[in-house]
């Protein structure tokens, strides 16, 4: 019978070499473990029907030495990344919340963007939302920081001790404006018995491109990207930045690259990297969407051209991602940010279609609460 497990555990192995499972051993037999959320340009269907097959195999041939399967997280896997929100864009849409990612490196939490939905989404991946200490903006666009005033005070009314640090260009402006617009409710409650100032749990740094942290955990860089175009003369001109950033942990390079144009600066930012969560749009989607819902009629005739002007220069479309992302030589992609469609049941699977003419690694599109 023991002889007859040690067999099996071998037929296992054989069966899980080169897939993103590995067999670890618990008390009580063997459990397999990894990353079961994963697709590959393989497509979805096909990594699912392969999954399905080796957890069946397995199966049968745990119950077969008579021990049974638990779930057990591969050790392999200290850095994971949670894909928060992945609606591009401030239009509210019912399945995605607005752009905001998890990194989690030996169980610590670093927020990069902070878009609404951001704290029901850290619930529902099943964190914390009290232990998220550092909080990393790449543009102050609201779709990446209108859930940030949530964060901090539910952190604030259920007793986070530590400071929070939130890093970025503009987060001094937005943490100032977060409090103030927490002022009525702090007054309510301090007369309720609360006594902690808000201000004393929350700090704010504006921070220029190059080393902006590094602790035990990560390594944090970032280039300004060419999302934002100010006119001279005009109030953002000088003020505010728009940031990619280039995570390094034990074991993984992880960019984000935020919401940005094709640029040389992005792309040697993320040379090698193993994780490339970038933006994508397509310029005609959005303006189909926003035809359907009656925005676009509502622009000026000036007011559209300098959107597409925006759209084409300051984002990336599927073409620019695979052609950013070979120069980039990086492991894989993961697509995030992704534009309002007016398709509802959009599987945005012509973007996959489109970057793969450049580029030939893994590709994934993102959901809310995908892990990596
Ligand atoms: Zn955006
Ligand atoms: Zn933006």
């Amino acid at each position: 019978m023991v002889e007859d497990q040690a067999d099996n555990r071998q037929i296992i192995r054989d069966m899980l070499a080169g897939t993103d499972y590995e067999i670890t051993e618990v008390e009580n037999g063997a459990a397999f473990g990894g990353r079961v959320d994963i697709q590959t340009q393989t497509g979805e269907e096909r990594m699912l029907a392969r999954t399905t097959w080796i957890m069946s195999a397995i199966a049968s041939l745990l119950l077969a030495t008579g021990t049974f399967p638990s779930y057990a997280e591969s050790t392999s896997q200290i850095t994971k990344v949670i894909t928060l929100g992945t609606r591009g864009g401030p239009l509210p849409t019912k399945d995605r919340a607005q752009s905001s990612n998890l990194l989690v490196v030996n169980d610590t939490l670093y927020l990069i963007d902070a878009g609404d939905g951001a704290t029901r989404r850290i619930v529902q991946a099943g964190y914390d939302f009290r232990k998220v200490g550092k909080i990393f903006i790449t543009h102050a666009h609201s779709d990446h920081t209108a859930g940030l005033a949530t964060l901090l005070v539910s952190q604030w009314e259920y007793q986070r001790a530590e400071p929070t640090d939130i890093y970025g260009s503009g987060v001094e402006a937005l943490l100032k404006g977060a409090l103030d617009y927490l002022t009525p409710n702090a007054e309510i409650r301090w007369a309720e018995g609360k006594r902690r100032a808000m201000a004393d749990t929350f700090h704010a740094h504006d921070v220029k491109p190059g080393l902006v942290y590094q602790d035990a955990n990560v390594k944090v860089t970032a280039v300004e990207n060419t999302h934002f175009h100010f006119e001279p003369g005009t109030p953002p001109y000088g003020k505010y930045k728009s940031y990619s950033y280039r995570f390094e942990t034990p074991g993984r390079v992880v960019l984000f690259t935020g919401d940005t144009g094709p640029t040389d600066a992005v792309t040697e930012l993320a040379k090698g990297a193993d994780l490339y969560l970038t933006e994508v749009t397509s310029p005609e989607d959005v303006v189909e969407a926003y035809k359907k819902n009656g925005t676009w009629q509502a622009k000026t005739g000036a007011e559209q051209e300098e959107f597409l002007r925006h759209m084409h220069e300051e984002h990336c479309t599927p073409e620019d991602v695979g052609k950013m992302a070979a120069k980039a030589d990086v492991k894989a992609i993961v697509m995030t940010h992704l534009g309002p469609s007016v398709n509802p049941n959009d599987d945005y699977q012509r973007f996959i279609d489109a970057a793969k003419k450049y580029y030939s690694g893994p590709i994934t599109l993102a959901k809310d609460l995908m892990q990596f």
